[in-house]
């Protein structure tokens, strides 16, 4: 256990980080220099940080550990609490550095316990709008899923997807990930010692965030290193510890980027198939005619850690006579053969304008038969805070009501944005 001697500064280090601290104040306060955010930094950018301020070499790793420990062991989103960092470091961070979560604009609890979050993000540039993401909590009796967003819309079209009506504005940065699950802890009271200001429908463990989907806005392989930095902050034994195994990415097939995935995030993977024929799916899913169906089964077959532990989990939304079909149920089953697999059977969740309808339910309950009689267990995902808007597909932020024109008065996509389908 550190004491609150062993933590202030080294004297030698202290006039450094005092000049430091006092001319990051100046240049805050007459704004020259924005905060910069320290959510989001890996350990090694942490430690580079701290030496920044001024901490010498030896203290680097043991300083960057206990902000660690502050920022996602505890979840405190102001300095002052850090009360065994020194005095001196701690003004210096506060004058150069935020910690603020996300500003939430709305907060929805729907009658299923299910909580949906509005969240502003700060502009790109200076004067543009302020673009918006969602993020959404699902609990269940054992456990709670939080669906985290990736990037601000999409780049893809896949036709029966909301957030794909919506152009991609741009990535969200690792801090804004990350941010993302510290909001939600704050907000449900998941840290140590914490008030849970509305306990309605979580779950009963000491943990209420068990698992995490990147099942939000966007294509996490299209913004995959912010993504995998976020990860193994979100995963770290010492702070949020949610463990690799429960957090699960969802792709749309970016199959290129799925053998690095696996590689280095070593994340479950979820992979939306939704067709079991090219033509279909170059409809539903337009990338498939760039990663058709077979490219894209050949990538899983390759996946990190494939095995009956680590099985990849295939969604199927459920479109009304488009591809809900007997024999399509069975050409499912017959083209994962021989991949461990899970099959995820999503009711199509409405949005307005949407071209699509749900499967009926007895036809939705056939179909998952043909699938449960082939060894798969609960083939069908029950929709959650359908009443808010916050179930699969149908988050979209607010930046889309934009008129055409306020849109291109957004920031140009940034260099490393790709993916969009020619
Ligand atoms: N872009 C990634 C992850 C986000 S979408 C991907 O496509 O996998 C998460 C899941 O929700 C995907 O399986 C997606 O196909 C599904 N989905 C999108 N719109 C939906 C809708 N309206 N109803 C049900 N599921 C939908
Ligand atoms: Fe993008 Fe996924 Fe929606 Fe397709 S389903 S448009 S990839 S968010």
């Amino acid at each position: 256990m550190v004491t609150v001697m062993d933590v202030t500064l080294e004297m030698s280090a202290a006039p450094e980080a005092e000049r430091t601290a006092a001319s990051l104040g100046a240049q805050a306060t007459a704004g020259t220099l924005a905060k910069r955010p320290l959510v989001g930094l890996s350990r090694a950018e942490l430690a580079e940080t701290l030496g920044e301020l001024g901490i010498a070499p030896a203290q680097r790793r043991m300083r960057a550990t206990q902000l660690w420990g502050w920022l996602y062991g505890r979840g405190v989103s102001d300095f002052a609490a850090m009360t065994n960092i020194g005095k001196d470091l701690r003004a210096c961070l506060q004058a150069g550095f935020d910690l603020a979560r996300p500003e939430i604009v709305t907060e929805q609890i729907s009658s299923d316990g299910t909580r949906k979050w509005l969240l502003r993000l700060p502009a790109s540039e200076a004067g543009g709008r302020a673009p918006e993401i969602e993020t959404v909590y699902i609990p269940e009796a054992d456990r709670g899923t939080l669906c985290i967003s990736s990037q601000i819309g999409c780049t893809l079209t896949c036709t029966f997807c909301h957030t794909g009506t919506q152009r991609l504005v741009r990535n969200l940065t690792a801090g804004e990930i990350v941010g993302q699950v510290l909001l939600a802890r704050d907000r449900i009271g998941d840290w140590t010692g914490a008030e849970t200001p509305d306990p309605r429908g979580l779950p009963i463990g000491e943990r209420k965030i068990t698992n995490i989907v990147l099942m939000g806005m966007g294509e996490p392989l299209y913004n995959f290193d912010n993504v995998k930095t976020a990860m193994d902050i979100v995963s770290d034994g010492e702070g949020l510890s949610v463990s690799k195994r429960r957090i699960t990415l969802s792709t749309s097939g970016i199959v290129p980027m799925m053998e690095r995935a696996g590689a280095e995030a070593r994340l479950m993977l979820a992979v939306s198939l939704h067709a079991v024929r090219d033509d279909l799916r170059d409809v539903l899913v337009p990338i498939n005619r760039k990663y058709p169906i077979a490219m894209l089964l050949d990538g899983c077959r390759a996946y990190y850690g494939l095995s009956n532990a680590r099985r990849i989990t295939f969604e199927y939304v459920m479109l009304k006579g488009v591809n809900d079909s007997i024999a399509e149920a069975r050409d499912l089953v017959r083209l994962l053969a021989g991949i461990p697999a899970k099959i995820n059977l999503i009711p199509f969740n409405p949005w307005p304008g949407a071209p699509y309808e749900c499967s009926d339910w007895e036809q939705i309950e056939r179909f998952a038969e043909v699938v449960n009689r082939a060894g798969y267990a609960s083939p069908i995902r029950t929709p959650r805070g359908r009443d808010i808007m916050a179930a699969c597909g149908q988050l979209k932020s607010e930046s889309e009501k934009m008129r055409a024109s306020e849109r291109r008065a957004l920031a140009p996509l940034p260099a490393n944005v790709g993916g969009a389908v020619s």
